[in-house]
């Protein structure tokens, strides 16, 4: 079977290597998993590793597992578990019955701490946190600790006695008794147990030692049958610890562990704890606000789960670190709603076009396309009349050099509508602007002069006499800052106070009547809007997924 399947990537190209006898690895078939630790929702970046992890499965005709890593007692909430499965299934990708939490294995864990002492490859250490600090040496003095030497006997009387209660936090841990010269600090008698009462959200107070993730890891995978872990660049240097550790139990599996590189966003943060932040603090009105770089503030921004997996994967996998353009994440966005998202006309900031040689309580209409990129979306009705709204912006009172819009004597195209040459405006007291106006051409019906004469500037418009109003919302980028959190910089000074902008009495086509969320739009000349989860249909609202401009391009 593996000879067919063509790698895309290193990843691949591993486990294609590994199952290349009877397309399997260590007798099983590509099984994977997604482990995320329950402390907040899923992001971008996670959207990464779902599809690396669930897609590297799929593509080797394996499975992959869903699996809480709860083994840290700390900020676990129902709320964040609920909402991992549900950004997984918007995704696409599915754990069937396979759906676990690290935490069941605390018993299995246990044991196996038992057998390395057993095997006289793990001790109780008295030395405390800071002397273990002080003791651990540098490249060229070996760790130490006095307590390396202690009897079999003893450790695992001292350890059963740590699980029972006996000892203060932090007084003593169960350390892997590996290689205290270790040029890997990871591998200098590690600690694999502590001592933290803390309640647990699933076990209670049940357990007073927890395992730490070094150790608890590679046995969730191994009791699992995980046959590849991929993770995250970082975890590179524990390799060996993950290994010794499969190595060194009576494990039921040995899975092979696979690093990859993070994905970074710029203008924006991608940390949980930096996310859970800006909510617990109001900067953004929720974890699916739709500045948040969380995948269900992406969903209520109108990204969509086909523009999310394409750009994770255009942006590959590979072991290089890197921060990629927002604006490409947005330009995969662009791609999809091009091809899929039906056009409509909205005009976000109105001014009114009066017409004068159009007679007053006349009305027609126009058929016209849902969506040039694909005739089988069929037509759609738009009237016409008197009076039109006109983007303010499309009106000037003097002619400037390449503006080809409204300015008093030049002649505009209303798109799909008529030819009309501006008279001019009215103003009201404080001068601004209130109605402009013009008069059509009833030979130009549809928008084509007969004389062929040239009209350069193109318009959208909105029938005054038959229209919906809306909210619309405008985003932009939530931190001034391409990179808000690196270095020493405090995230919190780069806000960007004009990420959101609200405009009230947007005018709409009729044709957007009863539109519910998640519906996409192009707004003609504007942008892709979608109907935000707040919208009802007397009230109303939009967000703006991602203007027209190509700004990646444009750079
Ligand atoms: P955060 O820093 O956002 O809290 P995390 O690594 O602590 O991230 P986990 O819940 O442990 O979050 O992540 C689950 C999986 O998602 C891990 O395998 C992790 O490597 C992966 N992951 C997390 N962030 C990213 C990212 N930015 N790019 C790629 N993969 C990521
Ligand atoms: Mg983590």
């Amino acid at each position: 079977m593996s000879e067919e399947i063509t790698s895309t990537n290193f990843i691949q190209d591993f486990v294609k290597e590994d199952i290349k006898e009877g397309g399997q690895y260590e007798g099983k078939t590509v099984h994977t998993r997604f482990p995320p630790e329950p402390n907040g929702y899923m992001h971008i970046g996670h959207a990464k590793a779902i599809c690396v992890d669930f897609g590297t499965a799929e593509k080797f005709g394996g499975i992959c597992n869903l699996r809480m890593d709860d083994t840290n007692p700390t900020k676990e909430d129902v709320e964040y578990v609920d909402a991992i499965k549900e950004d997984i299934h918007w995704l696409g990708f599915d754990w069937d019955d396979r759906f676990f939490f690290a935490s069941e294995y605390f018993d299995e864990m246990y044991g196996y701490a038992v057998e390395l002492i057993k095997k006289g490859l793990a001790y109780v250490c008295q030395l405390s946190a800071e002397e273990m600090r002080a003791n651990r040496g540098d490249l060229t003095t070996p760790a130490t600790s006095p307590y390396r030497d202690r009897p079999i006997e003893e450790s695992l009387d001292l350890f059963e006695r740590m699980k029972n209660g006996e000892f203060e936090d932090g007084s003593m841990t169960l350390r892997a008794k590996i290689d205290l010269a270790s040029g890997n600090f990871n591998m200098r008698d590690p600690v694999i147990y502590r001592i933290n009462r803390i309640s647990h959200h699933r076990t209670g107070n049940k357990w007073c030692i927890y395992p730490m993730y070094d150790f608890a890891h590679p046995i969730e995978d191994a009791i699992e049958g995980i046959t590849h872990s991929l993770c995250t660049l970082e975890f590179e240097a524990h390799r060996p610890l993950y290994d010794w550790v499969i190595n060194n139990i009576s494990a039921p599996c040995k899975p092979r562990q696979i690093e990859f590189a993070r994905l970074g966003i710029n203008n924006t943060v991608m940390s949980k704890r930096r996310l859970r932040q800006l909510v617990e603090d109001g900067y953004v009105a929720g974890w699916d606000d739709p500045r948040m770089p969380t995948l269900c503030g992406l969903r209520r921004r109108g990204y969509t789960p086909a523009s999310i997996r394409n750009f994770c994967e255009r942006i590959g996998v590979t072991k290089v670190n890197s921060t990629v353009e927002y604006s490409f994440l947005e330009n995969c966005l662009r791609e999809d709603l091009n091809e899929n998202a039906q056009r409509i006309m909205c005009v976000l900031r109105p001014v009114k076009l009066v017409i004068t040689n159009y007679p007053e309580g006349q009305s027609e209409s126009f058929e016209v396309e849902n969506n040039p990129q694909r005739p089988e979306d069929g037509m759609r009705t738009i009237t016409f009349s008197r009076e039109v709204y006109i983007e303010a912006d499309d009106f000037l009172e003097e002619k400037v050099k390449g503006y080809n819009r409204f300015y008093p004597g030049n002649e505009v195209r209303l798109k799909s509508a008529y030819i009309v040459k501006c008279t001019g405006c009215e103003k009201d007291e404080q001068g601004n602007v209130t109605t402009v106006f013009a008069e059509y051409d009833p030979e130009t019906r549809g928008g084509d002069t007969p004389d062929g004469r040239k009209v350069r500037g193109t318009v959208h418009w909105v029938d005054a006499e038959n229209c919906l109003d809306a909210e619309v919302r405008l985003y932009d980028n939530l931190f001034t800052d391409p990179e808000p959190d690196t270095g020493d910089k405090n995230f919190l000074d780069y806000i960007n106070p004009d990420s959101l902008e609200i405009l009230k009495g947007c005018k709409l086509e009729r044709s957007a009547e009863g539109a519910q969320a998640p519906k996409s739009y192009q707004f003609m000349r504007l942008g892709y809007f979608c109907i935000d989860k707040d919208s009802t249909p007397d009230a109303l609202i939009f967000n703006r997924s991602v203007s027209l401009k190509d700004g990646f391009k444009k750079k």
